[in-house]
């Protein structure tokens, strides 16, 4: 949305209130003159400003919970833009038509905010120092999580902010503004107490001024009768341009004591090691299969919607998100030693070779969920064993967070395929029995997918099985890419890979190209990933249900695909039908699929 709304021309980014009507001005004060800027209170939202009868009328466009946008009260449009469309032909409570945009001046780009300068450098120093990631890794946690880690940011970035002085008292604050410069309006914020309520210390005429700030249920935090804001630092930028009923602006900061963070007092809330970074995610709970599970904890002065997001474990929490050797410390081994492997009862699954099981492998440094193929009847069943050595093979030179890794593999009473586990199964089956999962929820994953599909892609492999059966999730919002037991390598002058004759194929997912000419390669995963895309939307239905593989092939040579899902974004089907292109060649790559799938991702959940 963001990249969207910035190539309106109307559109000024994050001027003030009083900017916006001098625009108008400008502009002539038109009847129905409007312009668009950012919201400086609402995280993500929007501020039309419309001139009517040489007035200037100002409405908040909020961002719903579920993507839409309106003026508080209104109707909820798609984007900001559809709510302008709409005002163009409807008052419905707007003091007047839009007529006319009041565009930018030339060669002037919409203003960026102090944050979003910040922004970009918060995020990369947080994912680095809280999961030690660094290079591909980094890059890739940065892509797929954005939109939470932007909300994790942008609600506790004011502890980075010098203004921020922590929970020191009442007494502690006021010698602080009375040191050195007595300027008038120079101001501190500090935490009052642990149920989130915060003061804003101001300096006028000497005399230290104390403002409570509260938070409301839904997180607002405001002084009392005060406009609301989602973020501390969105009020001190508003109070710094106007006082809006305190008794002067907010002019200079009083930095903190050098040495000193923006942290809770270690002995409050007993976290002795604060520091910005670590107090974000600074409360675990052990959850299996989590490294660790960062919860903010209730005491903390963060909104609401922050702390369930951030219960909601990224991909990084897992212990499966970086591949156990990237610790130089761990022996990069493809045997696995049988007496480091610990089998437990149950099984995860079962597949051609036999079946999957959970189990324990014991490393250097750490011990290892892990899920353990076993090939049945080793003995009697010399070409299995091949083909599962070519799986181990196509695995072992595969390296993402969102591909299953192969950790090794065990020679002992039978043939075992050791690898990450990915205990919550196939997506198919998750879907059809979670159907209250969210279509953000569900494009978050599909998304991820399609960034372990372009990593294939990008190192010549086609997987040739690709099928939401196929994508295994570690958590509701972590999915991995399996099963590479028809994969290929391509060999650097080929682009496609050509099947020597028809086996039992999965055809309801394969390209005419497949079926036709038993020519694969990562555009005929495209084409799957697209039907993968329709069982994910669909909440893991059978795609072309009832129907022969024969009757699939002839329905697609007459032109025709599957109908959307109920409830599938149009966005995403129209993605679908791309990777449904007849001709190998017209059909976008993964390198085109993925970054539109990630605008659509951003769009929805930031
Ligand atoms: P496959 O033989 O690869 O098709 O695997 C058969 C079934 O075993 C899958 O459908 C999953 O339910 C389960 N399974 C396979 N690999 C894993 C894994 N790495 N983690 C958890 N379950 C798995």
């Amino acid at each position: 949305m963001a990249d969207k709304v910035n190539s309106l021309p109307f559109f000024y980014g994050n001027i003030t209130r009083e900017e916006s009507e001098e625009y108008l001005r400008q502009a002539g004060m038109v009847n129905g003159s409007y312009l668009l800027r950012q919201s400086r209170n609402y995280l993500g939202g929007f501020a039309l400003s419309v001139s009517y009868t040489r007035q200037c009328y100002h409405y908040t466009i909020e961002r719903e919970p579920n993507y839409t946008y309106a003026i508080a009260g209104g109707k909820s449009h798609k984007n900001p833009v559809d709510l302008i469309d709409y005002h163009s032909q409807e008052m419905d409570g707007l003091v007047c038509l839009l007529k006319k945009p009041c565009n930018r001046p030339k060669n002037m780009q919409p203003k960026v905010g102090p944050f979003e300068d910040l922004k970009e450098k918060l995020i990369r120093d947080y994912v680095k120092q809280t999961w030690n990631l660094q290079g591909a890794a980094l890059e890739q946690a940065i892509i797929s999580q954005r939109p939470q880690l932007e909300k994790l940011i942008a609600t506790t970035a004011h502890e980075k902010m010098p203004w921020f002085h922590g929970t020191i008292t009442r007494e502690e604050a006021e010698p602080r503004l009375q040191n050195g410069t007595r300027t008038n309006g120079k101001f501190l914020l500090r935490q009052r107490d642990v149920s989130g309520s915060f003061a804003l210390c101001l300096l006028h005429e000497g005399l230290v001024n104390h403002y409570r700030i509260d938070k409301d249920k839904a997180g607002k935090l405001s002084i009392p009768d005060g406009k609301k804001f989602d973020t501390l630092w969105q009020l001190v930028e508003h109070y710094s341009y106007k006082p809006d009923g305190l008794l002067r602006v907010l002019t200079e900061p009083c930095a903190r004591p050098e040495g000193e963070s923006g942290k809770h007092n270690p002995t409050i809330n007993g976290s002795a090691t604060g520091g910005f970074f670590s107090r974000l995610r600074n409360y675990s709970v052990p959850i299996p299969g989590r490294k660790k599970v960062a919860v903010q904890l209730e005491t903390h002065p963060i909104p609401r919607m922050v702390f369930i997001s951030s219960l909601e474990a990224m991909p990084m929490d897992t212990e499966v998100y970086e591949s156990p050797y990237a610790d130089p410390d761990e022996l990069r081994t493809s045997a696995v030693d049988r007496s480091h492997l610990f089998l437990e009862d149950g099984e995860l699954g079962s597949g051609n070779f036999g079946t999957v099981i959970k189990g324990i492998y014991k490393m250097r440094k750490t011990e290892k969920p892990v899920a353990v193929k076993i090939l049945k009847n080793n003995d009697n069943n010399p070409g299995m064993r091949e083909e599962m050595l070519r799986e181990a093979n196509v695995m072992q030179q595969l390296d993402n967070p969102y591909i299953v890794r192969m950790i090794g593999i065990c020679e002992a009473e039978n043939l075992m395929l050791v690898m990450e586990l990915a205990e919550l199964g196939p997506l198919n089956k998750f879907l059809q029995k979670n159907k209250h999962i969210t279509v953000k929820n569900i494009t978050e994953l599909v998304h991820q997918v399609s960034m372990g599909m372009k990593y294939l892609e990008e190192h010549n492999f086609v997987h040739r099985d690709l099928a939401a059966r196929n994508v295994l999730l570690v958590t509701q919002h972590y999915a991995k890419i399996s099963d590479f037991g028809l994969s290929k390598a391509l060999a650097e002058e080929e682009n496609y890979y050509k099947a020597k004759g028809h086996g039992k194929w999965p055809v309801k997912w394969y390209a005419p190209e497949c079926m036709n000419y038993f020519k694969f390669s990562c555009k005929s995963d495209v084409w799957s990933f697209g039907v993968l895309m329709w069982e994910a939307y669909s909440y893991g239905q059978k795609p072309y249900k009832g129907m022969k593989g024969n009757d699939v092939m002839q329905m697609i040579e007459s032109d025709q695909r599957m109908d959307a899902p109920a409830n599938c974004p149009s966005e995403m089907y129209e993605i679908m039908r791309k990777c449904w292109t007849y001709k190998a060649d017209e059909r976008p790559g993964f390198k085109v699929v993925e970054p539109r799938l990630r605008e659509y991702y951003y769009d929805i959940a930031q």
